[in-house]
């Protein structure tokens, strides 16, 4: 069965039209690098944001006479102003270790839970199952979030914790099978201003090699989807339902 068949038997609507997003990153910038103008697009459309970031990003440095707590802090500060620029509902950390020692049960446990009790129309990541992504925190975040939406419409898991939901799509960014491409166009300069409100990560002297390189990569896919006379930018997606999320080896080919 192909994509846009299970999209229509489910009655799916398209990404932008969904009213509610629940998007769950490993660390504070990642919404934005994956999604940013995306997500700007929703917002702007009346749909309601809300962030999950699952690890402090106390690891988002490799000097090691930055104090991890500092850093930390520093982050949370640069994540609320790029959660400003794009027009973000509501967001929170979990305050998970950033490369710390936990694990996906841990935040299985949390997110179901958070799940049942905000019922949203689609829950974005980040793609766990990119070949050659080598950050446990982000197989870690995409794989756990990925599971409890499975397990958030089961009401015999974490029996007593809300009441059973089933979430309609998963939106994955920095995906290697993408389905889904957003015109994002018009919000694309606000995803950089809201990648480089987070300083510590961006605002150095890679910043314009960078953004030079994910404006080039995102007008190169606009022309795959538009055609090679037109100028424009684009975010891809892999979008799966969340019957495709167990038992399902076509998922990949969806
Ligand atoms: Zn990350």
């Amino acid at each position: 069965m192909t994509f846009d068949m299970i999209r229509q038997l489910l009655r799916l609507p398209s990404l932008l039209e969904v009213p509610s997003l629940l998007a769950v990153e490993p660390h504070p910038d990642d919404n934005e690098v994956g999604a940013g103008a995306t997500i700007k697009l929703l917002t702007e459309r009346g749909a309601t944001v809300r962030y999950i970031t699952v690890t402090d990003g106390r690891a988002g440095s490799e000097d090691t006479h930055v104090r991890p707590e500092a850093l930390a802090a520093m982050r949370a500060e640069e994540r609320q102003r790029a959660n400003q620029l794009l027009g973000v509902t509501a967001s929170d950390q979990l305050g998970f270790e950033d490369a710390g020692a936990w694990n996906e049960d841990d935040l299985i446990r949390v997110l179901v839970p958070l799940i049942r009790q905000w019922r949203p129309a689609a829950v974005m990541t980040v793609d766990a199952w990119t070949p050659y992504e080598s950050h446990p925190d982000h197989w870690k975040t995409g794989r756990a979030v990925s599971a409890a939406v499975i397990y958030a419409k089961n009401g015999v898991v974490q029996r007593g914790e809300g009441e059973p939901y089933e979430v309609p799509q998963v939106i994955y960014y920095g995906s290697a099978y993408p389905n889904t491409y957003v015109d994002v166009s018009e919000t694309w300069a606000v995803k950089l201003a809201a990648m480089k409100a987070h300083a510590s990560q961006f605002d150095n002297a890679g910043w314009d090699l960078l953004s030079q390189f994910l404006t080039e990569e995102a007008t190169r896919l606009y022309r795959e989807q538009y055609g090679a006379d037109r100028v424009g930018q684009v975010e891809a997606f892999k979008v799966l339902s969340s019957l495709q999320l167990h038992f399902f080896p076509q998922a990949m080919r969806s």
